[in-house]
Order: structure tokens, then sequence, then C-alpha cells
């Protein structure tokens, strides 16, 4: 049995709700003032160049960095809320960073079972058919056995997503999943999330991958200086934006 959700997703409200967020690191404001709401089944690309704030804002939503600011909902629960319990929220929210974050000694099947059995309280046994069950979703059945250093790059960040689904989450946060990885290690990764958001897998993904936004997401951000400067369908942002500095960004990155 699963640890109970910190309440059931409400079948009408989004998964996530950002509102009025600001986050400051001293004296310097990052986020100034973001809104945003990720429905249920959602695939949003984040985009932007460089410092304009990406990772802290996907950091935000499962309080890896506290708000300055606003507030964060997450399924109904207020997250930012002081008398909330960041960990049991946490359990619902996968998160797959761009260095992969693997234990690196222990094994891949280990990876996969150990927050299952300390978070959700699970049996080693239903533990591990449930890593096992992800490892084949993601192409890795016959590495259970593996070490971390065995695999390649790609390899690893398919155990990070097999390790994040083992939690069965209602929402993964992707932070530029495949920008450490060598180019011909690139395409397994992006599949493995392409055919998470076909199943329908709530996804908040920060990406320099422009065809991979354009082709998957439901909604892509243009986030630049802190703030959401353009959004809307993938082909108008990427395709046709509307601002300059939109169209300035995809300039040096296409
Ligand atoms: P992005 O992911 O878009 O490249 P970040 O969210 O990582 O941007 O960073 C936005 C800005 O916040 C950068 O100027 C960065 O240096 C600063 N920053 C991020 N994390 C910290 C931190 N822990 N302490 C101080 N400054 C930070
Ligand atoms: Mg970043």
């Amino acid at each position: 049995m699963s640890a109970p959700a910190p309440s059931a997703p409400a079948p009408a409200g989004p998964v996530v709700r950002i509102s009025g967020l600001h986050k400051s690191f001293g004296e310097r404001e990052v986020l100034t003032g973001v809104d945003l709401d990720v429905a249920q089944g959602e695939v949003v690309c984040i985009i932007g160049a460089s410092g304009s704030g990406k990772s802290t804002l996907l950091r935000c939503v499962n309080l890896l960095e506290q708000p300055t600011s606003g507030t964060v909902e997450v399924l109904g629960v207020e997250v930012t809320d002081p008398d909330v319990d960041i960990d049991r929220v946490r359990a619902h929210v996968g998160m797959v960073f761009q260095q992969f974050n693997l234990f690196p000694h222990r094994s891949v099947l280990d990876n996969c079972t150990l927050a299952q059995r300390q978070v959700l309280k699970r049996s080693k046994a239903e533990a591990e058919a449930i890593a096992r069950k992800n490892l084949a979703h993601v192409g890795l059945a016959d590495r259970a056995d593996s070490m971390p250093a065995q695999l390649s790059g790609g390899q690893q960040q398919r155990v990070a997503i097999a390790r994040a689904l083992s939690m069965d989450p209602a929402l993964l946060l992707f932070d530029e999943p495949t920008s450490a990885l060598d180019p011909e290690l690139v395409g397994e990764v992006l599949t493995v999330m392409r055919e998470l958001a076909d199943e329908g897998m709530t996804m908040l993904v920060v990406t320099h991958e422009m065809a991979f936004a354009r082709e998957v997401a439901d909604r892509v951000i243009f986030l630049d200086a802190g703030v959401i400067l353009e959004e809307g369908p993938a082909d108008q942002v990427i395709g046709n934006p509307r601002e300059e500095r939109t169209r300035s960004f995809l300039r040096r990155v296409l």
C-alpha cells in the first residue's frame, strides 16, 4: 500500500497552480511574479535564456527553493503553507535533473526502490516489482543489477526517469534532462519522455530541445528575466512568436 495522497487529485482543478511567485537570492530578484497553472495530463515546456530563472521556477514547485512570496499549490494543497508536510507532497512530484543524481554505489534496482521503501513504506517485494515494471517501461529491464557507472548517460537518465515513475507521481518536473548527454544519446531520453506524454503524464519540462517542445508540448512558456513574457501553443510561441525577445532567443538556439 502506498501512503495516502495529500488529497485526492481534484478532477477539475489544476495539478499545479503557481500564483504571484517571487523568488530572490539576497538582493537579486530572480522570479518577479509568475502565474502558471498546469492541468492534468498537460505537457508544458519552459524555454528561455540561461539565467532567466527556469530552474528556480521548477525548484519552487517542490520547494527545493523556498519562494520569497506567492503561493504554489500541488493537487490543491498549498505547499508554501508552513504547516504542510512537504515530504508528503514531494512524494507525488517526481524530478529529473540534468545530472541524473543517481546514487553511485547502489544498483539500478536499488536506486529505483529506496524512496519507495523510505517514503511510501512499500515492502521490498512490492517496491522491486514496481521498479522492474518501470525499468522495463524505459527499456532497461535487463540492467536492474547494473551499477550506474556501467551505464551510458542516456541509460542513467532513463533510470532516473524510472526511479521518478516508481513513486506514482502526479507530476514530473524535468530540468534540462538531455543537456548533459552526448548528442547521440539525447534521442533515447526524448523518446521515453514523448511516450510518457502520450500516456497522459502531467509534465513541466525545462528544455532547449525546440523540436521536442514543438512536437510534444501542449503549451510553451517563454521565461525572460523572471517573468513569463509569452506563452501559448508550441506552434505559436516557437513557430510565430509575438515578442521580439522571444524571436531573438529563438534565433540564438534554433
Ligand atoms: P536558468 O535555469 O534559467 O538558467 P536559474 O533559475 O538557474 O536560471 O538562475 C536564475 C538566476 O538566479 C541566475 O542569475 C542565478 O545565478 C541565480 N541563482 C540561482 N540559484 C541561486 C542560488 N542558490 N543562490 C544565488 N543565486 C542563485
Ligand atoms: Mg537551469
